[in-house]
């Protein structure tokens, strides 16, 4: 999986993301961003929903750090990026999300549109913008009433020009292209490629690199949740979740077979209907428990990474790592049962104190520093054994076997009545094999910080 840091964005813009709960890049992240970053003209073939408004915003942004400053002197401020928009409401949104991103860089932005006085634009822009965020016909009032000069963008985008064209702005749009210099780098995004895009296309863009998301690759959003715990503790702060919050389809992940079955036992001894799914049980055994989950039947299923492959349930709510995988791939591929199809999930990691190097190397591959939330009752610190263990707790440090998932070390002698399954010889029997969602991941919501200086319009014009 790639992430925002591989993709080659500098540290402080990174943090912001990080803030906003990204992850990892969408794939039209993924394949603008390095391209831009370079330099070159791009068309891209992306709807709302794909991620593309970062996918030209950052490496846009990025361009431009040579370029930030505190200055208060306009002159230093001059307007070097312009995003052209068919409507107001994008355009909003589009400024919206670039002051998120240039959160902790100075470059400012600003959002002009039509239908509200001009005259509230106008201050704003003397005192000088570097990232423009424009409808057409505003800007070119602007241009008209000499509130603005064009003469340094460097960097040109045309968001959503299928619709500027349905909405008449082509001549709107050769005008200002016509104001802007020509050593410029280009972007174009459009969700359609009628005969008049291609040609608008080929007279604004230099060689572009055309790039193409499907459809229906839909931004996701997990919020990702960590509580450190005690690890004996693990086991009653799961139920305690479960319960105080009514967590329904919930997915639970645990490192070894053994941990998977004895977790079950034990939720349902609490009340809480469980199943496992592990590389023991059969195909057959795993697809009833699925269906059980997908049916609703089943409150928790809980699996190991290798049985857990073949999952595909439309919009899971939740996803429970119980253990921290010891491969931080692994967590990604967990979360992203959750959330997917575009809705929203959360994903819960139960973190003991000798898994926090786990975590960073998760928290390393993703690019995020995830805020440990502690439950209260649930103190890291305090060890006591859960009122419904049937069994002494264990280790949470299970070795690993050569067969793709881990078996506890040292494990106690099996108790009388046990589970059968827990001795079952393992069988590595997964032949399905899901292909990873892209993974966007929301941290717990971080106080947001409101920009003092950019787009005050915003405000000014809220509800309008
Ligand atoms: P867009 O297609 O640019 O309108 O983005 C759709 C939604 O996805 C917006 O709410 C973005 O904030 C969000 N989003 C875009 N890229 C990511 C990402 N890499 N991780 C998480 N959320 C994202």
């Amino acid at each position: 999986m790639t992430t925002f840091a591989e993709l080659g964005l500098a540290p402080d813009i990174l943090r912001a993301l990080d803030e906003m709960g990204y992850v990892s890049p969408t794939p039209i992240q993924e394949q603008v961003i390095p391209l831009a970053l370079k330099g070159g003209d791009i068309l891209g073939a992306a709807q709302t929903g794909t991620g593309k408004t970062a996918a030209f915003a950052l490496p846009l942004i990025q361009r431009l750090l040579p370029f930030a400053n505190t200055s208060t002197s306009p002159a230093k401020h001059p307007i070097r990026a312009l995003i052209l928009t068919p409507t107001r409401e994008l355009a909003i949104q589009v400024e919206e999300a670039i002051q998120a991103y240039t959160k902790h860089v100075p470059l400012r932005s600003l959002v002009v549109y039509g239908g509200v006085n001009i005259n509230t634009q106008i201050p704003i822009l003397k005192t000088g913008v570097e990232i423009l965020v424009a409808t057409p016909g505003r800007l070119l009032d602007h241009v008209q009433n000499k509130t603005l000069l064009l003469n340094q963008v460097n960097t040109l985008v045309l968001d959503e020009a299928d619709r500027m064209l349905d909405m008449g702005f082509m001549p709107d749009l050769k005008r200002i292209v016509a104001l802007l210099p020509a050593a410029r780098v280009n972007m174009m995004f459009s969700a359609t490629f009628p005969e008049e895009i291609r040609k608008l296309a080929d007279s604004i863009l230099n060689n572009p690199t055309f790039i193409e998301v499907a459809r229906n690759t839909t931004a996701v959003t997990v919020t990702q949740v960590v509580h450190p715990v005690h690890h004996e503790r693990k086991r009653q702060l799961l139920a305690h979740l479960i319960k105080s919050r009514d967590l329904r389809q919930v997915l639970v992940f645990t490192g070894t077979k053994l941990g998977c079955n004895r977790l079950a036992n034990e939720l349902n001894k609490a009340g809480i209907h469980a199943d496992a799914i592990h590389g023991d049980k059969t195909q057959q055994e795993r697809i009833k428990a699925l269906d059980a989950f997908k049916a609703g039947s089943i409150r928790v299923l809980v699996a190991t990474d290798v049985a857990a492959r073949g999952i595909d349930i439309e919009a899971l709510p939740y996803v429970v790592n119980y253990d921290l995988p010891h491969n931080p791939e692994d967590y990604v591929h967990r979360i992203g049962r959750t959330g997917r199809a575009g809705a929203k999930g959360e994903a819960i990691s139960l973190v003991s104190e000798s898994e926090t190097r786990y975590l960073k190397d998760i928290e390393k591959l993703i690019g995020t520093t995830l805020d440990p939330v502690i439950v209260p009752g649930f103190e890291p610190g305090a060890a006591d054994v859960p009122s419904y263990q049937s069994r002494p707790p264990r280790g949470d440090r299970p070795g690993r076997s050569d067969r793709g998932e881990r078996h506890e070390r040292s494990a106690p002698r099996p108790a009388p009545g046990r589970d059968t399954l827990f001795d079952a010889p393992y069988v590595a029997s997964d032949s399905v094999r899901a292909e990873p969602v892209p993974v966007l991941v929301r941290p717990t919501p971080k106080k947001q910080v409101a920009a003092l200086f950019r787009s005050p319009l915003k405000s000014d014009n809220a509800g309008q």
